[in-house]
């Protein structure tokens, strides 16, 4: 459906090389499973979920690895967009368990702002210099039929060429459901009105039980691939994203990234593929302890083993791998720019579902930021748009100082070292 290219073959001797003597810490195992990816195999589900399991002092050599492949496969650029988010609501009332962002009508942080107010937030940004916004809101009960397609025409009459990048597979499922409308029909009068292309959020952990647990399954597995997929049918693309560290394990992870791949086989329509830490420390889920066992979000250690190994298991399906400075802070976000990464994501300008679950990272992180950051990792930054084609370098600019960022070896086992502690042996 959508085009995907591949890189040249090279010499498994050639690939093995930046890993040093680091394969030589691994098990036979683990070594079996990075020879395999270094020479451009696949990665299987089962294998997914053995690096997942990896010790401590086999990492390492895995975030070596994706670091190889992400070489080879996207090159030492790392790309960014200038976007605007516009949280167009906050009113919900379907009861996500890990959700801080919801409100129901009555509260006073309740809101629903008005499509002249969101055209008017476009505008800025576009006058900014955004060449996308990105429009996510609440299920709220009272939208009306056609608000999703109003809200796009709003934005696109204000500025008509702005990308608007909009709309879960959830709002998507309930945005059909209030307008009486199969799927791709409503998904094609969206198109229509000028949506550009899909977050492919609200996926969390594409699993019955987790999600039973995280969601009450009012969005089942089912549900969310049917509508990516039709979503890529009908020719809007769209990211892909996991949430992780909370009661989910490494089977869930692998199984997770698989599911993807096999979609993007068949339909290519996956731009990136973008891990989302879970932020616990607003999160219902979290503080009240809605479930036994749930965690305080991912360790470093996991947050190092998800983009590496989504790297790895993604190769050649989706080979533009996302770290969210939201989530993590942007020191963590540039540490992770060699852990398989070779995307930051968005600017946002404004952005309010992770500060509610309680990330404190900020609303927005400026270009000039997004290149220091990406200089800091020893790469060259590059500006996006929304479907990943170049708009601008930055060569010729001259170099910004780190800020406030901590220098960090670009060693992995120093980088290990100095961002999980002293637990990883080399
Ligand atoms: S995650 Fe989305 S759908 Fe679930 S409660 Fe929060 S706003 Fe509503």
């Amino acid at each position: 459906m959508f085009e995907l290219h591949d890189a040249q073959p090279r010499a498994a001797d050639q690939l093995l090389k930046p890993m040093g003597g680091l394969l030589s810490e691994c098990t036979p195992g683990v070594r079996e499973i990075l020879e395999l990816a270094l020479s451009g195999e696949e990665v299987s589900r089962k294998q997914g979920e053995a690096l997942f399991r990896c010790s401590p002092r086999e990492l390492s050599a895995v975030m070596r690895a994706a670091d190889t492949v992400r070489k080879q496969r996207s090159g030492d650029e790392v790309s960014f967009v200038v976007v605007r988010n516009i949280n167009f609501t906050n009113v919900c009332y379907m009861g996500c368990r890990f959700c801080g962002f919801a409100k129901r009508k009555e509260d006073a942080e309740a809101q629903w702002i008005s499509m002249e107010e969101v055209a008017h937030r476009a505008q800025v940004a576009w006058d900014r210099g955004a060449t996308e916004v990105c429009m996510q809101g609440g299920l709220h009960p009272d939208l009306p039929p056609t608000y999703y397609r109003d809200l796009v025409l709003a934005v696109k009459k204000q500025v008509p060429n702005m990308h608007v990048h909009a709309f879960s597979p959830f709002e998507v499922w309930f945005g059909a459901h209030k307008r009486k409308m199969p799927t791709k029909e409503f998904l094609l009068e969206l198109k229509d009105a000028g949506l550009g292309s899909m977050p492919g959020t609200a996926a969390e952990i594409l699993d019955i039980e987790v999600r039973k647990q995280l969601t009450r399954n009012k969005l089942t597995t089912e549900a969310w691939v049917d509508t990516i997929r039709t979503a890529h049918e009908v020719g809007l693309r769209s990211t892909s994203t996991i949430m992780y560290g909370h009661v989910d394990g490494p089977s869930h992870w692998a199984a997770h990234i698989d599911l993807l791949r096999s979609i993007q086989k068949d339909t290519g329509g996956f731009t990136e593929f973008v891990p989302l830490g879970f932020v616990h420390s607003e999160s219902p889920l979290y503080v009240e302890k809605a479930i036994p066992g749930v965690r305080a979000g991912a360790t470093m250690e996991e947050h190092i083993k998800m983009h590496s190994i989504a790297r790895l298991m993604l190769a050649r399906w989706i080979d533009n791998i996302q770290v969210s400075w939201v989530k993590l802070g942007a020191q963590r976000a540039g540490d992770l720019l060699h852990a398989g990464v070779n995307d930051l994501g968005g600017t946002l300008m404004d952005e309010s579902i992770s500060r509610s679950a309680g990330a404190d990272f900020g609303e927005e992180l400026t270009s000039t930021e997004m290149v220091r950051l990406i200089r800091y990792a020893g790469r060259r930054p590059v500006r996006r748009n929304t479907l990943y084609e170049r708009l601008e370098d930055f060569d010729d600019h001259e170099p910004v100082d780190l800020g406030t960022l901590k220098p960090r070896s670009h060693d992995p086992i120093q980088f290990v070292r100095s961002v999980t502690g002293s637990r990883v042996v080399p």
